[in-house]
């Protein structure tokens, strides 16, 4: 059965090339048709296993599975009960990512919807790498660095390429905030509290994160995100830094912005601060 072995990066460059010969032959590059993909992926390799199968099923507490089929194959099954074509692309990508990249060390792969968003360097599990290898197959970085060079990268800019890559917003954001060189912090809140938050590289060393695993954290009282009467604000408005960190510099301000997703129930906030804002808190010299 064996083959090459794959990275998330690798697995994803590879289809990549492939995906970009096959528009010089009049394809639609964009949004990325997975689960045509997956169906010739196999051949394509010359693998024995290939996935032969790639459909809508009641897999009920799951958003995406992989199955060995012994000698069929694979199957590669998403909730019948996704409605949105972004949320179904991702999914279907996140297990043909588990095909490329996992097939050898298991039989069955049963993704939650919690599988689908934590990725990113510094997460090494096999759900990860799945998302990372998606991430990268649906939203390449130099059509990704294309769709999102903007004077200012607001929330109007990336759900123009969530629209072009078929991805959600989320999805996009995320995609966002871990490749840009600028300082931003992505927030997913519910009711008044963070789900999770994820700071850029430059936003990190300046001390702009939230610690949400395995904690209750409230989202700022003063913040846009939490004023009910605004449901939407793609483009942002400015705020005072320290309203979301207290140790900010009084005269700091950063732009927020926010999108309600009442289909889903949470709220995408969107910080955009200046560069050379620090927010740690003062050192303080007990000895
Ligand atoms: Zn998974």
């Amino acid at each position: 059965m064996p083959g090459e072995t794959f990275t998330p990066s690798s697995a994803a460059t590879r289809l990549t090339h492939w995906l970009d010969a096959l528009t010089a032959t009049g394809l639609q590059r964009f949004p990325v048709n997975v689960e045509q993909l997956a169906l010739e992926v196999g051949q394509q390799l010359k693998w024995t296993d290939p996935i032969a199968i790639v459909q809508a099923a009641d897999i009920k507490r799951f958003e995406g599975g992989l199955f060995h089929l012994g000698d069929q194959g694979w199957a590669l099954l998403y909730n019948e009960k996704l409605k949105s074509p972004g949320r179904v692309r991702f999914t279907q990508a996140h297990e043909l990512g588990h095909y490329l990249l996992h097939r050898l060390t298991q039989e069955e792969f049963e993704c939650s919807q919690a599988d689908m968003i934590h990725w990113g360097p510094e997460q090494k599990s096999i759900e990860a790498e799945a998302d990372d290898f998606a991430s990268s197959l649906l939203m390449p970085m130099k059509q990704f660095r294309t769709a999102t060079t903007a004077d200012v990268v607001d929330l109007e800019v990336l759900s123009a390429a969530s629209t072009k890559f078929g991805v959600s917003l989320t999805a996009v954001a995320l995609r966002w905030i871990r490749s840009t060189s600028e300082s931003a912090v992505l927030v997913l809140s519910r009711e008044g509290f963070m789900d999770w938050a994820v700071s850029s590289d430059k936003a990190r060393s300046n001390g702009a994160f939230f610690r949400t695993k395995g904690r209750v954290v409230p989202l700022p009282p003063n913040t846009l995100a939490v004023d009910d009467s605004v449901s939407a604000c793609r483009t942002g408005q400015r705020v005072p830094l320290r309203s979301w960190f207290e140790h900010a510099h009084l005269d700091a301000s950063a732009w927020e912005m926010k999108l309600l997703c009442e289909n889903y129930g949470y709220t995408l906030s969107l910080l955009h601060l200046s560069p050379g804002d620090k927010t740690w808190e003062p050192r303080s010299w007990s000895r």
